[in-house]
């Protein structure tokens, strides 16, 4: 009896002991340039106080307290890990491949077990990249997302913070087109099929059941030509927003963006046919656009890779033209733009770094470096209703802070591209500084 509780008084200081040094454990990053995501400007020489998973202070280099680890980012930008609102690293495809009939092969033919593997490396990636946070917006099967972010989130293995929609919800079919009626259960292993109004309700319930961070939908599926209604999705945006869930809906045409509105989505993905005037309404009713484009530099890649001639490359051009056109009328009308990469096929690279061309995009459709910044981290954190915890560096964020070397403003492309620090929740993935 004595002896134990020695041992337990002996278990209690060690134990007070260990609080105390925990307490104690502060780091510091002393950032030559850091990027104020929510007031989008570059702010010279701050330190950045870290203790665990979370940002304590910004403050000045001088009140460094005397024989504090720092780690020394003085030659570099300093910036909230980047977020990608569109990612689907549960999937991949060859740039020849058709998505029907790679989808169905993927669904018959690669256990969940690996494609899981498969994608928790995919997802890695991205931490190198610098893309700390991802919005999963399915093709990932029966809740493999879910899967995947738990498994990062209590440490099993690295990766992003994922933000998982779970099955997409979708009208007859999905977007798996040219299935025959005997075969049509297999959509259901990648989609959730909506059948009416009450039954869109109870797809929400299942999800959230599941514990899904966000609602995709597809507004429509082309080319398979079924289409949600507007009822429909009333119900599915009634629902998801009494949980306190957002809505993002895939819109290809300018209808189903229209209908989409109209139900009270909080997002577009995609809007590659978006008029003018469904441009007005979005920015009227505050809804986010993803406009998930790729650089000259991949399209480029992705044509050569799917077996298209030299000769026959035009339409590279008259569609880059289109899609920029496209973004500086989203720009002018005052749209919300987020940053979202959509990639899914392999070219050839790192799924991150592929997903990270979208950056270049923005870029080359004329946005500015710092607005790329912030639809990439605060606009895209705000749209999460995460910004009090990502894609902003200040007291009692998580500590996603990443570092570039160059100069942001004025060679955007190659200083964004080149990352000499990834930090998430306070742990340290990549330093090049030594
Ligand atoms: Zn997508």
């Amino acid at each position: 009896m004595y002896k134990s509780v020695i041992l337990f008084a002996l278990l209690f200081i060690s134990f007070q002991v260990k609080i105390i040094g925990q307490q104690k454990e502060n780091t510091y990053i002393k950032a030559g340039f850091l990027y104020d995501s929510k007031s989008n400007k570059l702010v010279k020489n701050k330190l950045i106080q870290i203790q665990g998973t979370k940002i304590i202070s910004i403050g000045e280099f001088e009140s460094l307290p005397l024989n504090s680890p720092v780690i020394d980012l003085t030659q570099y930008t300093v910036l909230p890990g980047l977020i990608d609102a569109h990612t689907h690293v549960l999937f991949s495809q060859d740039a020849n491949e058709d998505f029907a009939k790679h989808s169905v092969h993927s669904l018959t033919m690669e256990s969940d077990a690996l494609r899981v593997l498969r994608g928790s490396k995919r997802a890695q990636s991205y931490l190198y990249e610098g893309i700390t946070s991802i919005k999963d917006l399915g093709n990932s099967g029966l809740y493999l997302d879910v899967a995947l972010r738990d498994a990062i989130n209590e440490g099993t293995i690295d990766g992003p913070r994922i933000f998982a929609s779970g099955p997409i919800l979708s009208a007859q079919g999905g977007q798996i087109y040219g299935v025959l009626p005997e075969h049509q259960s297999i959509i259901d292993l990648e989609y959730r099929t909506i059948k009416s109004v009450e039954d869109a309700k109870s797809a929400v319930n299942e999800h959230v059941n599941q514990n899904v961070d966000l609602i995709k939908i597809c507004a429509d599926n082309l080319p398979n030509k079924t289409f949600l209604t507007v009822e429909e999705m009333k119900s599915i945006v009634k629902t998801a927003h009494s949980y306190n869930l957002t809505v993002t809906a895939h819109c290809v045409t300018n209808q189903s963006a229209l209908n989409a509105i109209e139900a009270g989505v909080d997002g577009i993905e995609h809007g590659f046919n978006l008029a003018e005037s469904t441009l007005v309404k979005m920015a009227e009713k505050e809804v986010f656009l993803v406009p998930t484009e790729n650089s000259k530099w991949y399209m480029n890649r992705y044509a050569k890779l799917a077996g298209y001639d030299e000769s026959e490359l035009d339409w590279i051009n008259n569609y880059m033209t289109k899609m920029e056109q496209r973004l500086s009328k989203s720009i002018k009308t005052g749209v919300t733009l987020v940053s979202g990469s959509d990639n899914y096929t392999d070219i050839n690279t790192t799924r991150g770094k592929s997903s990270k061309d979208m950056l270049t995009y923005y870029f080359e459709a004329g946005m500015k470096p710092l607005d790329i910044l912030r639809s990439s981290t605060y606009i895209s954190a705000v749209q999460l209703n995460k910004e009090n915890n990502i894609g902003y560096i200040h007291p009692k964020a998580n500590a996603d802070i990443i570092a570039v070397k160059g100069d942001i403003k004025n060679d955007f492309i190659n200083t964004i591209n080149n990352i000499m620090f990834v930090m998430k929740d306070g742990k340290t993935y990549v330093n090049k500084t030594n």
